[in-house]
């Protein structure tokens, strides 16, 4: 796994090229990172549209598990997905949306490997530039910002579905317009998609207003365990709490559904940092972790073999949860 910081490294976007081989490309196979959020599915699916639209093959897809999260079933353009298992061993052209490194494809990572041609789409500081063409910047809110600069580039006209797709990429990772990230580039991609024919009430309705009820026993077992180490992060506070396989098996809800605890615990004002810890289907902890004004948790979450940004980031842990926060606090407590 690449994860160390020595072997990071980012380049800047080579459009022009990107643009030279995808108008040479009959087929186009797309993926992005496993357990997709909005951004790498929304941004996957909104290219996927615009190939399509332009008379190109695509196949797009994601590694396992192949489940489409409750929350993105609205997303337009889904029906151009197909299982990982269909996927060419070896593209003649490749694209990979949301993923700081290879590893994040999972099982797509062989053919990523394999591919004549790999053009990553990705905003995080920490990508490793392991495609041949790297469209990679940090300072783009998400890589939706990406996606419509290269269909912009690419000469297709914004449909309705391909700016849906875009749009929630760009709400998610922007915090519904609140993060740092929340430039005035932000803004006016937001007005170029709404004028495409975004509903933007409908959309965020999708991503955040609404779960089954058995969410709020899932949610209230999340937030009733939640505990504050004020001394952690050199006094700045640390929050943490779990949402077990338990608390999900009981209201039959999927890993998806506790995405969204982490925007609850991550309130505290007594700590910097915040941490749920989210055990998915094998037993293995999936950490999302959050910082305010000036933590860097996505170095301390590659140091522990994950990744992401400065103020959002995770990573995965097999073993006990006190582990995972006792392995945290420490990088965390060294930075
Ligand atoms: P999440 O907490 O799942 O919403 O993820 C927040 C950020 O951390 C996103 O940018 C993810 O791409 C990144 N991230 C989460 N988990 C991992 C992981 N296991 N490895 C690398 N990056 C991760
Ligand atoms: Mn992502
Ligand atoms: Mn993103």
């Amino acid at each position: 796994m690449v994860t160390t910081r020595a072997m990071m490294m980012t380049t800047s976007p080579d459009w022009a090229r990107a643009v030279a081989i995808l108008d040479g490309a009959e087929h186009v196979c797309l993926a992005c990172h496993i357990r997709p959020d909005a951004d790498a599915l929304g941004s996957m699916v909104a290219v996927a549209s615009a190939l399509r639209d332009r008379g190109q093959g695509v196949v797009a897809s994601f590694g396992d598990p192949f489940v489409v999260p409750a929350i993105l079933t609205f997303l337009p353009g889904l029906e151009l997905l197909s299982p990982p298992d269909r996927f060419p061993a070896r593209p003649d052209v490749m694209m990979s949306f949301d993923a700081s490194n290879v590893d994040r494809l999972g099982g797509l990572a062989r053919s990523a490997g394999a591919a004549a041609e790999l053009i990553v789409v990705d905003h995080h500081a920490t990508n490793t530039g392991f495609g041949s063409v790297n469209l990679v910047d940090p300072a783009a809110a998400a890589t939706a910002v990406l996606a419509a600069e290269l269909i912009s580039r690419l000469g297709v006209p914004l449909s309705r579905e391909i700016a849906v797709g875009l749009y929630a990429g760009l709400v998610t990772d922007t915090g519904s317009f609140r993060f740092a990230a929340t430039t005035p580039t932000v803004h006016e991609l937001a007005a170029q998609l709404l004028r495409a024919g975004v509903d933007p009430a409908a959309v965020c309705r999708e991503l955040y207003d609404r779960a089954p009820f058995g969410y709020l026993g899932m949610l209230a077992a999340a937030l009733g365990r939640a505990q504050l180490d004020p001394a952690a992060v050199g006094g700045r506070g640390l929050v943490w709490t779990t949402v077990t396989r338990a608390d999900r098996e009981r209201a039959e809800l999927a890993l998806d559904a506790a995405e969204s605890v982490i925007d609850e615990v991550r309130r505290t004002d007594d700590a910097e940092v915040a941490v749920v810890l989210k055990e998915d289907d094998q037993g293995v902890w999936q950490v999302s972790v959050r910082s305010k004004d000036v933590v860097d948790v996505g170095e301390a979450c590659t140091e522990l073999g994950g990744g992401g940004h400065a103020r959002a980031a995770g990573f995965s842990h097999t073993g006990r949860a006190g582990e995972a926060i006792a392995a945290l606090k420490g990088v965390l407590d060294r930075a």
